[in-house]
């Protein structure tokens, strides 16, 4: 049988950013995939762009279910944070640059860029990589783990020191991530909190924005509100769909409400024309009225939403004096009532409990058994802060396999 340092379960943006950084005492590291390809998920990231990190990191908080779970996440990005990250990536031969959200993406705009350095210096250490190999248990014997995984020649067992879970959470599981990693931890006695698709779009009240589908509003201001308290603001685009909202607006707002959605009354509020207010709304509108007494009054909007939205809006407070009109461009109201679910979703809310590991990402449980990325109960915001987790979780338990771990 063959007996690693380290296996690495997972070849995505944790699994890699492990492979490409650890140094471990007794060298042979090992990544087992279960995909023809490594870092599939990571190659699209940003829209095909790969933003990877932000400018806002170390002042944006990450969600947790565990109570001190952000406060532990800052700790480790104090020590392994976006300015580390950057260099990491330059040493490998990148170069990044900022765009004027403060999000930072690979100087070619090209997410596979990412993965393609990061492959190149796996290599480079001399990684052994076996793809097509999906880990379906692990087990320990002594101080050893058995991993046991299908290949494409058969079944094979495969033993290490340490073993690393970078297997993803439950989002988007055409690229891998299907949730089977929490079932390989559950054996080592590690609890999920429950958990959300995050950082996706919402299925709302259809009603009123049937007629929209397809209509980009840039520059929204969306508000989520639970049980009527705002609750998280962001600005951006908002598209409507057959099924309620997508765009960046709508992926950064469901961070903040997916766990609430279905045992919560959740709603959105939107502000159409955040730059004007409604005292200028209103006098424009009411001195068009003045001056078009006959026309049509769905088209009062006309000249300042998009046409079809504005008939949207007028359509709804149909009969209602016009300060109604001008309440409805600013607090655009759609109760939330779903999401589209895992599949649609970038990210997994919730995960292996983060209390449940130890300020080296070690399970409490069993010494040498690791968890890096989103496997973990952390969350970040869009934006690139999950991909700078993925990258600084890895090198959190690359700094304890070099000082320690199971040798
Ligand atoms: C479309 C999309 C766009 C995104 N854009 C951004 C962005 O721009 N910026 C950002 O910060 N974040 C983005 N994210 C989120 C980010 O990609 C993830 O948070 C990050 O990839 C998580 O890294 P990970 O290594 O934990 O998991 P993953 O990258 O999901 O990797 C897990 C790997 O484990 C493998 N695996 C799973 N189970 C097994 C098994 N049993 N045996 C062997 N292998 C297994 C999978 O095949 C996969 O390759 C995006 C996500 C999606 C879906």
């Amino acid at each position: 049988m063959e007996k690693y340092s380290l296996i690495i379960v997972g070849g995505g943006a944790a699994g890699l950013f492990l492979a490409s950084s650890a140094e471990l005492k007794n060298g042979k590291i090992l990544i087992l995939e279960r995909g023809e390809r490594l870092g599939r998920k990571l190659s699209a990231t940003g829209n095909g762009q790969g933003n990877l990190t932000n400018e806002k990191v170390g002042e944006t908080p990450y969600f947790s279910f565990s109570e001190n779970g952000n406060a532990r996440v800052q700790e480790m990005l104090s020590r392994h944070g976006k300015e580390e990250m950057l260099a990491f990536l330059e040493g490998l031969g990148g170069i990044f640059l900022p765009d004027e959200r403060g999000r930072f993406y690979p100087a070619g705009r090209q997410a596979s860029s990412i993965t393609d350095l990061l492959r190149f210096e796996v290599a480079r250490r001399g990684v052994e990589v076996k793809l097509g190999c999906f880990v379906s248990g692990v087990e320990k014997r002594g101080e050893v783990y058995l991993v046991t995984a299908q290949t494409p020649d058969g079944e094979r067992v495969f033993a290490a020191n340490n073993i690393a879970v970078c297997t993803g959470g439950k989002a988007a599981k055409n690229f891998g991530s299907d949730g089977n990693g929490y079932e390989i931890v559950k054996r080592f006695s590690h609890t999920l909190t429950p958990l959300y698709p995050a950082l996706v779009q919402l299925k709302t009240e259809t009603k009123h924005i049937k007629m929209l589908k397809g209509i980009r509003v840039g520059g929204a201001l969306v508000t989520a509100l639970v049980e009527k308290t705002p609750v998280a603001s962001v600005q951006g685009d908002i598209i409507f769909t057959d099924y309620g909202v997508s765009g960046d607006a709508i992926f950064r707002i469901s961070s903040f409400i997916a766990d609430k959605i279905g045992a919560q009354a959740v709603s959105l509020k939107i502000d159409l024309l955040p730059s004007v207010s409604a005292e200028k709304l209103a006098s424009v509108l009411e001195s068009k009225q003045r001056k078009y007494p006959n026309a049509d009054r769905g088209e009062l909007l006309c000249g300042i939403l998009n046409n079809q939205v504005g008939r949207a809006v007028m359509k709804r407070c149909l009969g209602e004096p016009l300060s109604a009109a001008v309440a409805c461009v600013k607090a655009f109201a759609l109760p939330v009532s779903g999401t589209l679910g895992f599949d649609y979703a970038q990210v997994t809310k919730g995960g292996v409990c983060f209390d449940e590991v130890d300020e080296n990402l070690q399970s409490k449980f069993s010494r040498g058994l690791y968890f890096g990325g989103e496997i973990l109960d952390i969350d970040g915001e869009c934006g690139g802060f999950n991909l700078q987790w993925a990258y600084t979780s890895a090198r959190v338990i690359a700094e304890s396999l070099k000082s320690g771990g199971q040798v």
